[in-house]
């Protein structure tokens, strides 16, 4: 039997001729936290709404604590699995206060029982002097607080996110996550969240998992995920990415910037990645590729660069090392640079 928190094998869910899920596998051990990133429209409420009951499953299983929950043959109920859900749109009611709304789902405890929870999830959160406020009166992150702790009181074995920080700004969203983070850690439940945003992803996650149209590209710690990507999606989903058109053949791929030795005896056309920190940028008059950008961002610039052929790449470089628009500069890759390689027809990672 599983010992995963949550665990679901070729989850399939069909809307008419959509597969809005398809065929997805997903491993969560009890207390980590599953990342789930993907653009709009890739599955990722139709996945969370699965695995808390609110819709049956047309192919695959779940299982939560080894214990299926949906199966062909089955479909627990979601009172009955234990796992508290909190949507974007935290959706309080307005008219109960801080504590009312957190005790909402307690109401089938007994007086004492329901106040000594109430009470550990107002801690919890950290939000034990605003108990008889109205949700009108806290800002945006004491009610995503608020909303985390209803969620939490009825002390669920797991906890869904969906995008629980798409309607705040940027500036508290940063703060907020981390305050979440920190809750999340000291109640030590299972959680899968799901966002569009990849810096929360890899801030939030244990683990992440890519999906894209109802698949998972590809699942592993946020280094893995992001420094290994095994899909071109992958690569360009999460951080900046660029890819340079290239042609694998007897163990070496060549590329505008060069030629690099593969471990692998794939053949083909492919594209290669490059991360802005992969680019050195050196200043040279007879340097056939041209600056056309730079952005501040503080510590560093960010430059878009012509290379002769036309392609684009981006390079980050220090500040103190300024080029302008229109500069004529000479590009390498760092020499810490591994090529990674994806096939052009199917955008797998070729080895
Ligand atoms: P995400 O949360 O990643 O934005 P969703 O899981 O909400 O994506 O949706 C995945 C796909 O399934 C989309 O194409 C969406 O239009 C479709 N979909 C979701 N729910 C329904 C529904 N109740 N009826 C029909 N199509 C749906
Ligand atoms: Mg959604």
């Amino acid at each position: 039997m599983s010992t995963f928190a949550v665990r679901c094998n070729g989850l399939t869910k069909r809307y008419g001729e959509v597969a809005a899920v398809e065929g997805v596998d997903l491993a969560v051990q009890p207390g980590e936290i599953l990342s789930i990133v993907g653009p709009s429209g890739s599955g990722k409420t139709t996945t969370l709404r699965l695995i808390a009951g609110f819709e049956s499953i047309d192919a695959g299983e779940i299982s939560l604590r080894g214990e299926v929950v949906s199966g062909l043959k089955t479909h627990v109920p979601p009172e009955r699995r234990r796992v508290g859900i909190v949507f974007q749109e935290h959706a309080l009611f307005p008219h109960k206060t801080v504590g009312e709304n957190v005790a909402f789902g307690l109401h089938k405890l007994g007086a004492s029982e329901r106040s000594e929870r109430l009470r550990e999830a107002l801690e919890l959160v950290r939000l034990t002097h605003l108990e008889r406020r109205y949700p009108h009166e806290l800002s945006g992150g004491e009610q995503q607080r608020v909303a985390l702790a209803r969620a939490l009181a009825p002390n669920p074995a797991v906890l869904l996110l969906d995008e629980p920080f798409s309607n705040l700004d940027a500036d508290l969203r940063a703060r907020i996550r981390g305050e979440v983070k920190s809750i999340l850690a000291d109640a030590g439940v299972t959680v899968v969240f799901v966002t569009h945003d990849q810096d929360d992803a890899l801030f939030m996650g244990d683990r992440i998992a890519i999906i894209n149209e109802g698949r998972i590209e590809q699942s592993g710690t946020p280094e893995q995920v992001f420094h290994e990507p095994e899909t071109r999606f992958a690569a360009g989903f999460l951080g900046v990415a660029d890819f340079l058109p290239a042609e694998y053949s007897n163990g070496t791929v060549k590329t505008e910037l060069g030629s690099f030795p593969m471990s692998g005896e794939s053949s083909g056309l492919c594209e290669v990645m490059t991360r802005p920190d992969d680019i050195e940028v050196t200043r040279s008059p007879e340097g056939s590729a041209r600056v056309l950008s730079r952005t501040f961002q503080g510590i560093s610039d960010l430059y878009v660069i012509e290379l002769p052929s036309g392609a684009v790449v981006r390079a980050e470089r220090p500040h103190h090392k300024r080029f302008e628009p229109g500069d004529s500069v000479r590009v390498t890759v760092a020499p810490h640079y591994v090529a990674r390689c994806f096939a052009q027809a199917d955008g797998k990672l070729m080895t």
